[in-house]
């Protein structure tokens, strides 16, 4: 199946950056600018605390923002947490949801995971879901139950389709180099699209699969040419424009 969306690279900063990190910011919009167009979407996902000026340093460029969580409800007594309409308001295009950190540290379940795409859908933000296997369950042989289970029990049964994103992130392969091969790559996400296309038939087909883990400058060319990889999921690359930017310049 040929993917017929504009791919996207996302940079997730996670619990990183201060206020002096906007120099990256300023960075990479140079860089972006300067260049040639990019052949896709991308996305910055700072901490929550830089979201608004992150935010408005992007303002009027291709680059878009997200947040890296967002609650379930859109607002209340939920001390600490941050709904989809703050996200919305303080600029954000896009929210990660269930990351392998969110879903191991705070216990994070495929059903909340659902109702927060659901609020995040409900404020105009394209969620960005993640899935993916840990070491033992690849040991298993069980990558597809559980990257099949993650998928159709995360993601809301109706949706806009094209306001979607599904991210492949093996959790072994998560900040520490390792990647899995490109068949392996190329065999899970192959089996993302088929899960996708037989739930949302034709749709299912633009809904765009992102590759996350490890991706870096030098690896970023391969993965992201293996069929049915509509984009990269970046984290420690995406911390120093350079590094980002050549990601991007590899699409
Ligand atoms: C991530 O955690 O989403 C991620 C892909 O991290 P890294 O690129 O650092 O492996």
């Amino acid at each position: 199946m040929i993917a017929r969306v504009a791919p996207l690279i996302a940079g997730n900063w996670k619990m990183n950056g201060v206020r002096s990190a906007l120099e990256e910011v300023d960075r990479l919009r140079m860089l972006v600018e300067a260049g040639e167009p990019p052949r896709g979407d991308i996305a910055l996902f700072p901490p929550a605390t830089l979201l608004a000026a992150v935010s408005a340093r992007l303002e009027g460029s291709v680059i878009a923002t997200g947040g890296q969580d967002c609650h379930q409800a859109t607002g209340g007594a939920h001390t600490g947490d941050i709904s989809a309409p703050m996200l919305a308001d303080a600029g954000a295009r896009y929210v990660i949801l269930g990351h392998s950190e969110r879903r191991a540290e705070h216990g994070e379940t495929d059903q909340l995971v659902r109702a927060k795409a659901l609020a995040a859908l409900g404020s105009g933000l394209i969620p960005i879901v993640c899935v993916g296997e840990t070491a033992e369950e690849r040991e298993a042989g069980r990558v597809e139950e559980v990257v099949a289970r993650q998928l159709l029990d995360s993601m809301p049964a109706t949706i806009d389709i094209e306001e979607f994103v599904i991210a492949y992130e093996p959790v072994w392969a998560i900040g520490n180099g390792r990647t899995p091969t490109l068949d392996e790559i190329a065999a899970v996400h192959a089996t993302i699209r088929w899960l996708l296309v037989q739930r949302f038939q034709d749709q299912g087909e633009v809904i765009r699969i992102l590759y996350g883990g490890s991706l870096k400058p030098s690896n970023a060319a391969e993965i992201l040419s293996v069929p049915e990889v509509n984009g990269g999921l970046v984290g420690g690359a995406s911390l120093l424009s350079d590094e980002f930017y050549d990601i991007i310049s590899a699409l």
